[in-house]
């Protein structure tokens, strides 16, 4: 069984969650506060997926993802953002989470981005390469690891995607259409906003000076490029 973290607050809106869940076959596993939330991940280490609520109780959604991030850098992490703060989005994507959606959602939508997440989670099928190296950089397609001038490069699920993307197309411009369609899927319901939030996080784990960035350039008005 597939197990998702569901971290809300509202009995209501976990309920719902939960329950829709179970029908698309997944197994949830159920917090009321951020506190409970990591006790839960912390139990039950199969948990692949996890959604967050931001306002808790206790510890807000952000501070519950920080912390996963810290011991997991490939668990899925979505944030259930509420639909007047538009800055949540941004916030929960900088904090380290792979995806938002936002209240009030549909079951279909929901589903449809935890599955895509447990997709990515799978082997890469369509490598024969099991490592490509441009310039300081090696990834490893067999680990899903990133190394810089050998150093390990902490990535989530999505970085991965996105990396890997643009070290298969070096040189190659790439659309914000184009890197959403291979990272996210096609039958993504998101905004092409998250794309820029992922890069802007990835260009503070790989640039040397992410102001400046020098592999991952911006094509104006267009998307972006590998340089190296
Ligand atoms: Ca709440």
């Amino acid at each position: 069984m597939k197990k998702v973290l569901v971290l809300e607050d509202e009995a209501g809106i976990r309920s719902f969650v939960v329950i829709n869940l179970k029908r698309s076959g997944y197994e949830p596993v159920e917090a009321a506060t951020g506190m409970e939330a990591l006790e839960q991940i912390k139990k039950n280490p199969d948990i692949k997926v996890a959604l967050l609520d931001i306002m808790l109780p206790d510890i807000d959604g952000f501070e519950v993802c920080r912390r996963i991030r810290a011991s997991d850098p490939k668990m899925g992490i979505i944030m259930l953002t509420a639909r007047t703060q538009e800055m949540d989005k941004v916030t929960g994507l900088m904090t380290g989470a792979d995806d938002y959606v936002t209240k009030p959602f549909s079951p279909t939508e929901l589903t449809a981005r935890i599955d895509a997440l447990y997709r990515r989670l799978g082997p890469d099928e369509n490598t024969d390469a099991t490592e490509i190296v441009r310039g300081p950089f090696r990834l490893n397609t067999r680990n899903r690891t990133l190394e810089k001038n050998g150093d390990r490069i902490k990535l989530t699920q999505v970085e991965y995607s996105i990396i890997k993307l643009f070290m298969e197309n070096p040189g190659k411009a790439l659309s914000r259409e184009d890197i959403m369609n291979a990272v996210w899927g096609r039958d993504y319901f998101g905004e092409l906003k998250i794309v820029d939030v992922n890069i802007r996080r990835l260009r503070v784990k790989i640039e040397d000076d992410s102001t400046n960035p020098i592999y991952i350039t911006t094509v104006w008005g267009y998307g972006y490029k590998w340089g190296f």
